[in-house]
This record gives structure tokens, C-alpha cells and sequence, in this order.
């Protein structure tokens, strides 16, 4: 029994042994893309559902793969975090989207605000909001043409430090939104104290209307939550027209999915924008 005891524990440690590499052989990987600049933005419009415009796009991070091809954020962001690689990815993303919208400006193409996604990590960075004013100013682009979306658990995490940040993020003039709204734990009482000009309901609410009555209900709170406290609100995940009919009906402000688009590659984008 002792002998086969051991041989397992080797096995173990044989198995062990092969995980750490891997894993180790992807942050190398994941260090030398960022070194490289193997990342793309790709962007999705937000459509307002009174005056059917996209007034907005959600920047969605890929990763350019020498041989896998277009890597989803769910392939990068866990790793990145985990290896505080999200911080420069972070920077990279923010700066390429400022850069972005200023030039789709510069071409004469309607303004539109390009919203990023904040990791965690990023936003407790001492010098986090220097570096969105950096990035504004380097670019050129004006503040209120940025928005950046942060999630319920990333402002629960520490919330008064948070909701400190994210005034001094409103002073520089950029419009923050709550991401995946409705799958945290932010108390209702919280949110009025948080100064954010959108809430984003999550697509596992979305995905069920109008068929589900209890997401009904959520969504329907979460719309006129949003009301009351003079917050936009737009609905991610939208694929149907039974969708929108729903949130239009709703009182909802804006939409956002595969109904209007998929996210695009910014030269796909382009001919989004300009209604071609
Ligand atoms: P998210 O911020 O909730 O972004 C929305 C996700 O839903 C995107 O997935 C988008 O492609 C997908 N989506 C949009 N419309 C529909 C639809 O109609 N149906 C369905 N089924 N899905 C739809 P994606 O691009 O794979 O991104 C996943 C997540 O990765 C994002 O969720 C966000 O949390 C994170 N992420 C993406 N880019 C960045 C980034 O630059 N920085 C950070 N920190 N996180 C990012
Ligand atoms: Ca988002
Ligand atoms: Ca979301
Ligand atoms: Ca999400």
C-alpha cells in the first residue's frame, strides 16, 4: 500500500509539475503580446430606442494570435489579472480607444462616446486617474467622448475609496457607467451615492425576456430603478426584436447586442457609423 501511495503522490507531482509549466508558458506568451502589440479593439454600437442612432460603442478587447487566431477577452483577462499584466493591457486599451474615437472625429465621422472596460486591478492603481487624464490629453479627445464601465463587485471591494475615484474621475469631465448591473451586490442605497450617468443591465436578464416573468420583473425594476434616480440605462445582450419591443415598452434608453451589431473591427465599424 506504501508503494502505491508513492507512486500516485509522483503522479501527482508529475501532473502538478506539467500544470505549472503551462501556466507558465502562457503568462510568457501573454508578456510577449503585450511586448509585441498583438492586441485589437473591437467595437459595439449602442443604439438609443428613441432615435434609433448609435450614439455609443463598447470597446472589446482581442487578441491577435500569431497562430490561434482572434483570442476572446475570457482567454486573456483571468490570466491577465492574475499576473497584473491586466495593468499594461489596461493602459493599452484605454489610450487605443481615446486614440481611436479622436481620429473617427478627425475624419468628420459623427462623435460618438467609446466606453472601456476597467478592470479591478487597474482602478486601484494610486495613479489611475492621472493616466485617464493622460490619455485624454494625449490623444485630444474630449473627456465626455470617454466612458469608462465599472462593475458592482470592483466598487464593493473598497466602496469609499471607489465612489472617492470616481469623483475625481466625474471632475476630469469622463462618464462612468455600472457594468453587468443587477449581478452584484451594490446596495440600492449605495447606488444613489455613486456618481454614474449609466446603468448597464446584464445580458443574463436580457436573454430572457420577454419569455421569463421573473426576469420581466428584474429588468422592468432595474429600468425604472434607473428612472427615478435620472440614470441612463441600456440593456446589453439584445438579439431580437421581441427583446426591444419589451424594453422599448419598458421605458428603456438604449440597446446593446447582436440585434444591432456584433462588436466589428474599427474599419467595419466605420461603415456602422456613417450609415452606409
Ligand atoms: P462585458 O463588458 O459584459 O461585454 C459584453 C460581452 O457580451 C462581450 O463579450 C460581447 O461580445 C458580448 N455580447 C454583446 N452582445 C451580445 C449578444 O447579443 N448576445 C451575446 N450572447 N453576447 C453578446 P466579449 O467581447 O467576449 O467580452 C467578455 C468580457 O470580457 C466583457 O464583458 C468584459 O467583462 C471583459 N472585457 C472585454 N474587453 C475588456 C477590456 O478591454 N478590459 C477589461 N478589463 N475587460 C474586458
Ligand atoms: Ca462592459
Ligand atoms: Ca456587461
Ligand atoms: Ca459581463
Amino acid at each position: 500500500a506504501k508503494e502505491v501511495g508513492r507512486n500516485n503522490l509522483q503522479l501527482f507531482d508529475a501532473e502538478m509539475a506539467a500544470k505549472v509549466r503551462a501556466k507558465l508558458r502562457r503568462h510568457e506568451e501573454l508578456r510577449d503580446a503585450v511586448a509585441r502589440g498583438e492586441f485589437v479593439l473591437h467595437y459595439q454600437p449602442e443604439m438609443n430606442l428613441k432615435t434609433g442612432r448609435i450614439f455609443a460603442a463598447e470597446s472589446l478587447l482581442r487578441w491577435q494570435h500569431p497562430e490561434r487566431g482572434l483570442v476572446a477577452p475570457a482567454d486573456i483577462i483571468p490570466l491577465a489579472e492574475e499576473t497584473g499584466l491586466i495593468v499594461p493591457i489596461g493602459d493599452w486599451v484605454l489610450n487605443e480607444a481615446c486614440r481611436q474615437n479622436r481620429a473617427w472625429q478627425d475624419e468628420g465621422l459623427p462623435p460618438i462616446v467609446v466606453s472601456v472596460n476597467v478592470s479591478a486591478r487597474q482602478f486601484r492603481e494610486r495613479n489611475w486617474v492621472s493616466r485617464v487624464a493622460q490619455a485624454l490629453e494625449e490623444s485630444g479627445l474630449e473627456a465626455r467622448y470617454l466612458e469608462l464601465e465599472l462593475t458592482e463587485s470592483l466598487i464593493m471591494q473598497d466602496v469609499g475609496a471607489a465612489i472617492a475615484t470616481m469623483h475625481e474621475l466625474e471632475a476630469l469631465g469622463v462618464h462612468l457607467a455600472i457594468d453587468d448591473f443587477g449581478t452584484g451586490y451594490s446596495s440600492l442605497s449605495a447606488l444613489k451615492s455613486f456618481p454614474v450617468r449609466r446603468l448597464k443591465i446584464d445580458q443574463s436578464f436580457v436573454q430572457h425576456v420577454p419569455g421569463d416573468a421573473d426576469d420581466m420583473a428584474i429588468t422592468g425594476a432595474i429600468i425604472s430603478l434607473a428612472q427615478k434616480l435620472q440614470i441612463e440605462v441600456i440593456a446589453e445582450g439584445v438579439e431580437t426584436q421581441a427583446q426591444v419591443d419589451f424594453l422599448q415598452a419598458s421605458g428603456c434608453d438604449d440597446v446593446q447586442g447582436y440585434f444591432v451589431s456584433r462588436p466589428v473591427a474599427p474599419t467595419e465599424f466605420v461603415t456602422l457609423l456613417a450609415g452606409l
